[in-house]
């Protein structure tokens, strides 16, 4: 779709020989001639660009672009005369993206509106690459849960909220029982498959508060903030009884099933996360010794 520009100027002549020149090249152009009726308009029109005259009746153009900056994601340029008061660092300063003098040539408008645009698109996808980048570094190729960096990150961040809300936190450690036989008997990247099964299956069962890692190559861990361990049980039981029951087809015609032990425990107060990690692990070993395919709380 056409960009979107708002011109503001209370002087009829240049808002109306700007809004026409603009229109002609496809702009979708509205105006304003003060800028009252500017942020009034731009409830109803999300402008791509605003583009202000300074000197204007009532408020003036860089209180407008203050005003726009503090509350939204649009670009203003402003244009003022040569003998007007106003700097273009004044203009910068209050987050204009670009200056004009007038008289301009329509030509160099139609330049400074494009290379502005430009700039946002960059900004936009800079952002996005970032966010992607965050993302990336926090996730877990192969199953998309988070990875242990991020779990050792959120364990301290859940431990601090425990202390200062009093909430309850809970953590699960999951290992999968006898993995290195499936993968010496049906090849690495069956086992593979596994783990990313498994990843969906815990990922299934996560409320909008649990987060979930994998935590080593088959061991996964799941936080559950404002959770007493009763409640942890439950949701690990589930997570067990599910991966239990799903079928994996290593070879044609082979249908084979995996099970996992779980370590589940609640942290107490003044317990540091070494010291919690370590007595959940213990809750695991426990479920191993017993005979695997079991939950095991402390
Ligand atoms: P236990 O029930 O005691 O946990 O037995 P186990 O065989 O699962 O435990 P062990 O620690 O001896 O072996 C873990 C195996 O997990 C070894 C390796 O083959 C497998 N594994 C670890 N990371 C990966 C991975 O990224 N992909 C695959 N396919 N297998 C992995
Ligand atoms: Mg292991
Ligand atoms: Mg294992």
């Amino acid at each position: 779709m056409a960009h979107a520009i708002l011109i503001v100027d209370d002087d009829t002549a240049i808002k109306e020989s700007v809004e026409e020149y603009l229109t002609l090249l496809s702009y979708r152009v509205q105006s304003a001639s003060s800028a009252e009726e500017a942020l009034e308009k731009l409830k109803t029109f999300p402008a791509d660009v605003v583009l202000t005259d300074i000197m204007m009746q009532g408020m003036d153009g860089l209180e407008l672009t203050r005003r726009i900056k503090q509350t939204h994601d649009i670009d203003v340029m402003v244009m003022t005369g040569y003998s007007a008061d106003y700097s273009y660092e004044e203009a910068v300063k209050t987050g204009a993206s670009d200056f004009i003098f007038k008289p301009f040539r329509f030509e160099e408008l139609d330049l400074r509106i494009k290379r502005v645009l430009r700039e946002a698109e960059f900004k936009k996808e800079r952002t996005r690459l970032l966010k992607e980048l965050e993302q990336l570094a926090i996730t877990d190729a192969l199953t998309k849960l988070f990875n242990s960096r991020h779990f050792f990150r959120q364990i301290k961040t859940e431990i601090e909220r425990h202390e200062r809300y009093n909430h309850a936190l809970s953590l699960m450690m999951l290992d999968i029982d006898h993995f290195k036989n499936y993968n010496d008997t049906w090849g690495h990247l069956e086992g593979d498959k596994v783990l990313m099964a498994i990843g969906r299956i815990i990922n299934s069962c996560m409320r909008s508060m649990d987060t979930a890692y994998r935590y080593g190559g088959e061991e996964f861990a799941v936080l559950l903030p404002e959770t007493r361990i009763k409640k942890a049980c439950v949701v690990g039981n589930r997570i067990k009884d599910l991966i239990s029951s799903a079928s994996f087809e290593p070879q044609t015609g082979v249908r084979r099933s995996v099970t996992i032990s779980i370590g589940a425990s609640e942290l107490k107060d003044a317990e540091d996360f070494t010291s919690f990690i370590r007595r959940t692990d213990q809750a695991l070993y426990k479920s191993k010794e017993d005979g695997r395919n079991r939950l095991t709380f402390c």
